[in-house]
C-alpha cells in the first residue's frame, strides 16, 4: 500500500514541496516541487489544508502525575517542598489508577502531534510492581512510540533521603526488576515500537549501587539510561555536602557520561560540566514549562547544542506542568529560549528540539525528520482556528500562533488520529473513568 501525502498547505522537509509517500511503515519518498511520485501510489490523501510536521517527540514525562493536576497541595512550592508534599500523594497509586492515568498522558499527546514519547515511571508503591508492564501494554494498544524509562527511587526518610518509604525499593529488586523489564520488552530494531531505558530518579535519589548497576545493564542491553541532572540549584549544593562532588561526577564515576545517556531539565550545568556533557554527547531534555513553574531557572539549550549536546524537549509530569502538549512544550521553549538568548531563537530551533533534538535524546536515528526511510510518524494540524487567521508562514504560525491539537497524527504508517480524534477511543467516557480515578488523590 502507498500513499501519497499530497500537496501539503506547507511541510518541515526538505525537497517535498509536493508531499511524501508512505508505503508500510516507513516514508519511502518525498515529493519535490514539479515532480509525481516515481512509481504509481494506491491512494492519495489530499492535504492541501494541512502543515506537515514529523511527529513531535517527547522525551520526558511522568504519565501517573496526570492523576494530580492542578492539585492544591502543590500550589506556591518550589521544587522540593513540592516533591515532598506530591510524593505522599503519589503513593496512593494502583495498578487500575496507574493504567487510566498512562492512557490520559498518551491520547493527550497524540493529540497534541506527539508520536513518540519517553516516560519516566519512578515510583513503585506496594501493588504497582507491574507499572513498565501496564506502560507498554497501554501503549501497544494506543499505537503510541515509547521508550518506557523503568525509573527507581532507593533512599527514603529512614536513610535519610526526601521519599516516603512507601514509595521507594531495594536496590536489588531494581536492579532485577529493570532486567525482566529489558529481557521482555526492549526492542533495539530499527522502527520498533516499544524501547525501554533505565532511569534511577537522579544521581542523588538512589544508592551506588543502582546508579552503577543500571549502567552495566545499560551496556550489556545496548539500552538507554536516563535521570533528572541539575533541576535545582541546591541539588549540587546537597551533592557536595553528602558525597564531597558535584552530581555530573557522580554520573560520570558510574560510568554514565556516554552518548547512551539523556538527562531531564539540565539548568546549573557549569562551563566545564557543558563540554564534557557534548564531548560525551550525552543529551538533554529541556522542560520549559515545568522550569519556568518552579522558577528554577533556565536550560542553556544553545550552550548546549553548541557543545554537541543533542536537545530535547519534554513536557515533564502532567503536575509539574498540568498539561502534556507538546506544541506547547514548542512554543514554551521559544519564548524562554528568547528570554534567555535573545531574537536569535527561532520556532525552527523548538521545531528541531521538539523532533530531531528529542529523537536524538532517545537514541533514534528513524524517527524526528520527514526523508525517504524514516518512520512514517507524521503530525498534520490545520489552520482553521481563529488564532491561526492572518498567519503568514504556516510552520512559523504553530508554534508563534499556539496550535494545540493535531487533526490528523500518523505512526508507523497508520492514522492514529483523525479530525482531532483519537482512533479507537471513546474520549468521553475516558476523561470520565480519569476523572473518578483521579478523585482518589484528592
Ligand atoms: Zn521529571
Amino acid at each position: 500500500m502507498r500513499l501519497w501525502i499530497k500537496e501539503p498547505l506547507a511541510i518541515l522537509a526538505a525537497d517535498a514541496e509536493r508531499g511524501v509517500v508512505v508505503e508500510d511503515t516507513q516514508i519511502v519518498e518525498c515529493v519535490a516541487r514539479g515532480r509525481a511520485p516515481a512509481s504509481p501510489v494506491d491512494a492519495t490523501f489530499d492535504a492541501s489544508r494541512h502543515v506537515v510536521l514529523p511527529g513531535l517527540v517527547n522525551a520526558h514525562h511522568h504519565f501517573y502525575q496526570t492523576l494530580t493536576r492542578a492539585h492544591p497541595a502543590g500550589f506556591g512550592k518550589e521544587l522540593i517542598p513540592w516533591l515532598v508534599a506530591m510524593e505522599r500523594i503519589w503513593d496512593r497509586t494502583t495498578p487500575e489508577a496507574l493504567r487510566i492515568a498512562v492512557r490520559m498522558a498518551l491520547v493527550e499527546l497524540m493529540l497534541s502531534g506527539c508520536t513518540t514519547a519517553a516516560d519516566h515511571h519512578n515510583i513503585f508503591p506496594p501493588g504497582l510492581e507491574d507499572a513498565i508492564d501496564i506502560e507498554v501494554e497501554e501503549a501497544m494498544r494506543l499505537g503510541l512510540r515509547m521508550t518506557v524509562s523503568r525509573g527507581s527511587m532507593g533512599i527514603s526518610e529512614k536513610d535519610g533521603g526526601l521519599q516516603p518509604d512507601s514509595i521507594v525499593q531495594d536496590s536489588e529488586t531494581i536492579l532485577k526488576d529493570s532486567e525482566r523489564v529489558l529481557r521482555l520488552y526492549h526492542d533495539r530494531n530499527p522502527g520498533a515500537m516499544i524501547r525501554v531505558a533505565l532511569a534511577p530518579c537522579s544521581p542523588l535519589a538512589v544508592p551506588r549501587r543502582v546508579i552503577e548497576g543500571s549502567a552495566e545493564l545499560a551496556e550489556r542491553f545496548d539500552a538507554r539510561l536516563h535521570c533528572h541532572l541539575c533541576q535545582s540549584p541546591d541539588e549540587d549544593v546537597y551533592a557536595m555536602q553528602a558525597f564531597g562532588k558535584r552530581s555530573v561526577d557522580i554520573l560520570e564515576e558510574a560510568g554514565w557520561l556516554a552518548a547512551r545517556t539523556w538527562v531531564a531539565h539540565g539548568i546549573f550545568f557549569n562551563e566545564g560540566e557543558i563540554e564534557r556533557l557534548g564531548r560525551a554527547g550525552v543529551g538533554v531534555a529541556h522542560c520549559a514549562a515545568s522550569d519556568m513553574l518552579f522558577a528554577q531557572g533556565t536550560c542553556p539549550a544553545k550552550d548546549l547544542e553548541d557543545a554537541g549536546v543533542p536537545v530535547g524537549l519534554g513536557v515533564d509530569g502532567s503536575a509539574s506542568n498540568d498539561s502534556s502538549n507538546m506544541m506547547e512544550a514548542a512554543r514554551h521553549s521559544l519564548m524562554l529560549g528568547r528570554l534567555r538568548y535573545g531574537a536569535d531563537v527561532t520556532h525552527l530551533d523548538a521545531l528541531r528540539w521538539a523532533t530531531l533534538g528529542s529523537a536524538r535524546c532517545l537514541g533514534r536515528d528513524d524517527i524526528g525528520a520527514i526523508a525517504p526511510g524514516m518512520q512514517a510518524d507524521l503530525a498534520l494540524f490545520t489552520l482553521d482556528e481563529p488564532r491561526f487567521s492572518g498567519a503568514h508562514d504556516p510552520v512559523a504560525a504553530l508554534v508563534l500562533c499556539g496550535a494545540h491539537r493535531a487533526d490528523r497524527v500518523m505512526i508507523a504508517g497508520r492514522w492514529r488520529v483523525i479530525g482531532g480524534e483519537p482512533e479507537g477511543v471513546d474520549l468521553e467516557a475516558l476523561i470520565a473513568r480519569h476523572k473518578a480515578a483521579a478523585r482518589a488523590f484528592a
